[in-house]
């Protein structure tokens, strides 16, 4: 599962590390406001994707289910070739729109998201 207390425990990636994770996705589509907390060493590890809504990009299977329920569409998909677990994940683009209905932390089968309610 997604540490919650991933803020402490990792750091955020620079800009460089992060211009090596967009050009290992087949698009640009990781959000330009969306933190990731490290390590990163693309393509097999893609670390924490989000803040508010946290995204472990190492656990998500792109089960999907958290993109098809969110009542306010905080997520898109990042297409990410390579990773171990699946080729795609779902980037909070929009967590600046949350709402904290905890839904998605909820419906995870692999607990790979965190909402800071508080
Ligand atoms: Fe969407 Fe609710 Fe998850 Fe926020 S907590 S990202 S509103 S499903």
């Amino acid at each position: 599962a997604i540490d919650p207390n991933f803020d402490q425990n990792r750091e955020k990636v620079g800009e460089e590390k992060l211009d090596e994770l967009r050009s290992s996705a087949s698009q640009t589509a990781f959000g330009d406001d969306v933190a990731v907390w490290g390590p990163v060493d693309p393509p097999e590890q893609l670390g924490i994707h989000g803040t508010h809504v946290a995204v472990d990009y190492d656990i998500c299977l792109a089960d999907g289910v958290c993109l098809e329920n969110c009542p306010v569409d905080v997520f898109t998909w990042v297409d990410t070739p390579g990773h171990p677990e699946s080729e795609q994940k779902v980037e909070p683009t929009h967590e600046d729109q949350c709402i904290d209905c905890m839904l998605c932390v909820d419906v995870c089968p692999v607990d790979a998201i965190d909402v800071d309610a508080s």
